[in-house]
């Protein structure tokens, strides 16, 4: 997905959407008496079968550790965990599997960086750039490393609109820049970030680019190469696979100059009492058993999207957010956060007189789920100056069909409650 990939025209939409659904067996279940309506992917997507079952496969036929044993299971679980590695590698078009690391998820991903490749290049006087719409995770790993250098943290401004204000980045891509980290897709506003045009101009000036990319991945296609991004990150549980896997892409010449983030096994070449040698990349960021069975479902959660299709996943979300941004303006006193003119399919708002959360608990005894709260981006809930959103978040199994039971059940939940 490069900027503005993910917003095609809804006419593209050539899902077989009933079918797909198919594949979620969690899907069939009721929540409180009523079908499932899940509108929460953001937080985490749902695993479709494909994944469960290599998962189950791993565990009930090879399950043993990786890149150690001389025995069949430990080399057939070995393949399996490097062939999700090169499924990887190809989703988002990495030049090298040397260059994906896996990690727990974004947050492991993005600490990583901050602690092997800033904290060592960072000073008094340096600076590293960030924007106002992060995601915790890609904001407090900045603070740290900044309290730990006594580097300053720079922020890019947002418009009312939730874009990020680019005549205020231009002006802050001082000399002191060290480094610019930066979320592709928000979770809290759904902006899709200008993050190429971006990148260019931080390179311009030799100012490598993080992106948080666990909103990116999920909802069209990504292509690291041709982004040029330095660093970018992702979370496994995002993109349909399981929970405590992600992935690192950095460049290989950045991930040779780091040193390991974490020391244990499996990263090192050599040990003695008194010192240790390094293993070769990726494996010296991979300290200790990595999670196997996560690393296969992830790899199979790549797979499974990929026969799909992320420019046609891409395609349905933009049909889904058109239809419910129509819908739920319709409802009175409803405040659209989020109204940027690139968007992924993240439908955040308030209702006047009406707590989120009250909505929220209103809206599960409809079967319906949605998040409400800050969504780990408190200084976006600062800047729009409410307490928190309710949040819609849609992925491909969503139907315009559910977009219409989420618009009136947010009208019933209204007249109740305010
Ligand atoms: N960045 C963004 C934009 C996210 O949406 C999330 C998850 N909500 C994260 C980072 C953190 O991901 P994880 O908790 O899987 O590490």
């Amino acid at each position: 997905m490069n900027d503005a990939a993910l917003s095609r025209p809804a006419s593209a939409d050539a899902l077989n959407v009933a079918q797909l659904r198919g594949d979620f067996p969690v899907l069939g279940r009721q929540v409180r008496g009523k079908p499932l309506i899940y509108m929460d992917s953001a937080a985490t997507a749902l695993t479709p079968t494909p994944v469960l079952d290599a998962m189950q496969y791993y565990y009930t036929h090879c399950n043993a550790n990786v890149h150690r044993a001389v025995h069949s299971m430990g080399e057939e679980a070995t393949a399996l965990y490097e062939k999700a590695r090169e499924a990887v590698r190809g989703f988002i078009n990495a030049a090298s599997t040397r260059e994906i690391v896996f990690t727990r998820g974004t947050t492991e991903a993005v600490n990583l960086v901050a602690q092997s490749y800033a904290r060592p290049r960072l000073g008094p006087g340096d600076e590293v750039l960030v924007s106002q719409m992060e995601h915790h995770s890609n904001l407090v790993p900045w603070q740290l490393v900044c309290e730990q250098t006594g580097a300053t943290l720079r922020v890019i401004p947002m418009t009312p609109e939730g874009e990020l204000d680019l005549a205020q980045f231009e002006d802050r891509l001082g000399p002191r820049v060290k480094l610019m980290a930066l979320v592709h897709v928000s979770n809290a506003l759904g902006t899709i970030n200008p993050v190429r045009q971006m990148i260019q101009r931080a390179h311009a000036r030799d100012i490598p680019v993080l992106l948080d990319g666990a909103q990116g991945v999920p909802h069209g296609p990504v292509d690291v190469q041709a982004l040029d991004c330095d660093f970018y990150a992702f979370s496994g549980h995002k993109l349909f696979g399981p929970t405590g896997i992600g992935t690192l892409f950095a460049k290989e010449a950045l991930l040779e100059a780091m040193p390991p983030y974490h020391g244990g096994g499996e990263m090192i070449r050599t040990v003695t009492l008194e010192k240790s040698t390094w293993n070769e990349l990726p494996y010296k960021f991979e300290a200790g058993t990595p999670n196997i069975a996560g690393a296969i479902g992830l790899g199979a959660a790549v797979e499974y999207v990929s026969r799909i299709g992320m420019d046609a996943i891409a395609a349905h979300e933009q049909h889904l957010l058109a239809e419910g941004t129509r819908r739920l303006q319709d409802v009175k006193g409803l405040r659209m956060i989020g109204t940027a003119r690139h968007k992924a399919s993240v439908l955040s708002f308030v209702v006047e007189g009406v707590h989120p959360h009250d909505l929220g608990t209103i809206l599960d005894h409809d079967g319906i789920a949605i998040r409400t709260g800050h969504h780990c981006a408190m200084p976006v809930m600062a800047y729009f100056k409410v307490p928190a959103t309710a949040r819609a978040s849609l992925s491909f199994y969503n139907t315009p069909e559910e977009i219409g039971h989420l618009a009136e059940a947010v009208e019933r939940a209204k007249s109740v409650l305010s």
